[in-house]
């Protein structure tokens, strides 16, 4: 850790530092945790960032493929060297200029969300000539973990209402330029132990079963979603997943029999899992303040650097790593950035070390859902540098810009 107090100083805050090898060894770590079948998609929404994109992909042996849910990530996973045919294509909300581009660059794959979402993908890829590949993606009328963020069961604007999938099914087989494929479940995030992530993969794995039977349409691929754990922003490790590979292996022969052979292809997802503790967000003290009894430390950055949940009203349960690990803490502050807004809260009663002006404080596991989670333009302040490391050797150092373009005046 004593990298960070140099980079800081030589790149300046806020910065973002990001180390390959921890991505490497997440990536190392889950695959190892699944069944040698199961193929993994990262989801490129948890950090985009050029070089993790590329680590995740990997060169020899098992390779994580990408779920991506715009034209941005489009771009971003096949300048990383993803082949078009490894790319999940997911989202409610598809025009059909981002469908026309991603079918052209060869994307075959797609998570569908409604009727009229299938049949636009039908329409461009019937234009196109091609046959698009197509995973209902369903919101089970059932669930079985609790989790943090719970996306099914519910009224949602991801997937098909399970219930109403049979009287659908004619239609859905009957859309031209599009073949379903098989089925697509993101039930939760996060779990809060391998006990509810079983639980909710061997559901899920049961639910596809049936509605394959239901449906009576053989699935070539189900995709049975996530809920891999990370800290965020919290001092803390990822977990181990000791048991999982057992228990869907168990859970797969006795619902999909075909699936050892590639008969259907099993996939699973992850973001926050792969990209969270490879991530470290240096901010700088600004300034210090006491107000009617409560402490503040102003930092250099709030949530336009790093605003994956307080930007939506959420405070992040953030901890505070000194750089000399066994430093004590010396005081309970809020930690809060510099935005002309009451909402830019870091943290509430952080236990922190003994701080002042010009100091650099670490905020640990910030590898996912940082910078493009974040509110970066507003109030117009630059984006964090971001600063990829693979352990002791630095990588590259860059930051994101924002341009407006204008349209040419002669056309106004
Ligand atoms: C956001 C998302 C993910 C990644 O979630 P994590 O909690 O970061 O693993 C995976 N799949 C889908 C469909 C998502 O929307």
């Amino acid at each position: 850790m004593t990298g960070y107090a140099e980079l800081a100083k030589r790149f300046g805050t806020p910065s973002y530092v990001y180390d390959l090898d921890r991505v490497a060894a997440a990536r190392r770590d889950l695959l190892a945790a699944l069944p040698e079948q199961v193929e993994l998609f990262y989801a490129a929404k948890a950090n985009p960032h050029p070089e993790l994109l590329r680590e995740l992909r990997g060169g020899e042996g098992r390779r994580c493929r990408a779920e991506i849910s715009s034209t941005g990530e489009l771009a971003a996973v096949l300048g990383a060297g993803f082949p078009a045919t490894d790319i999940l294509y997911t989202g409610p909300g598809k025009t059909e200029g981002e469908l026309t581009e991603a079918l052209t660059a060869g994307v075959r794959l797609f998570s569908v969300e409604s009727l009229g979402d299938l049949r636009n993908i039908g329409a461009v890829a019937s234009r196109l000539g091609v046959v698009a590949d197509c995973l209902l993606r369903v919101n089970s009328a059932s669930a079985s973990a609790t989790s943090s963020i719970r996306m099914t069961g519910l009224p949602s604007q991801f997937g098909f209402d399970s219930e109403t999938l049979p009287e659908l099914r004619d239609r859905l087989l009957d859309v031209p330029g599009t073949e379903v494929a098989g089925a697509h479940f993101f039930p939760l995030s996060n779990a809060k132990d391998e006990d509810s992530l079983i639980g909710e993969f061997r559901h899920t794995i049961e639910v596809a079963a049936r509605l394959q039977a239901e449906l009576d349409v053989p699935f070539r691929f189900v995709d049975i979603g996530g809920g891999f754990a990370a800290p965020y922003a919290v001092t803390g490790n990822r977990p181990r997943y000791g048991a999982l590979r057992a228990a869907l292996e168990d859970s797969l022969d006795e619902h999909f029999p075909g699936w050892r052979g590639g008969e259907v292809r099993i996939a699973c997802e992850s973001g926050r899992y792969l990209a969270g503790d490879s991530g470290t967000l240096l901010v700088g003290v600004v300034n210090l303040k006491e107000s009617r009894g409560r402490r503040f430390v102003i930092l250099d950055g709030g949530i336009n650097t790093f605003g994956g949940m307080s930007g939506l009203g959420r405070i992040l349960p953030v901890s505070v790593r000194p750089y000399d690990e066994g430093a004590p803490y010396e005081q309970i502050a809020s930690l809060v950035g510099p935005l002309c807004t009451p909402g830019d809260v870091l943290g509430r009663d952080v236990e922190l070390p003994a701080l002042a002006p010009g100091d650099t404080i670490a905020i640990p596991n910030a590898g996912a859902y940082g910078p493009t989670a974040s509110l970066l333009m507003f109030l117009g302040r630059p984006a964090p540098t971001e600063i990829v490391v693979r352990g002791e050797e630095l990588v590259s150092v860059s930051r994101i810009r924002h341009v407006r373009d204008y349209e040419p005046a002669q056309e106004l």
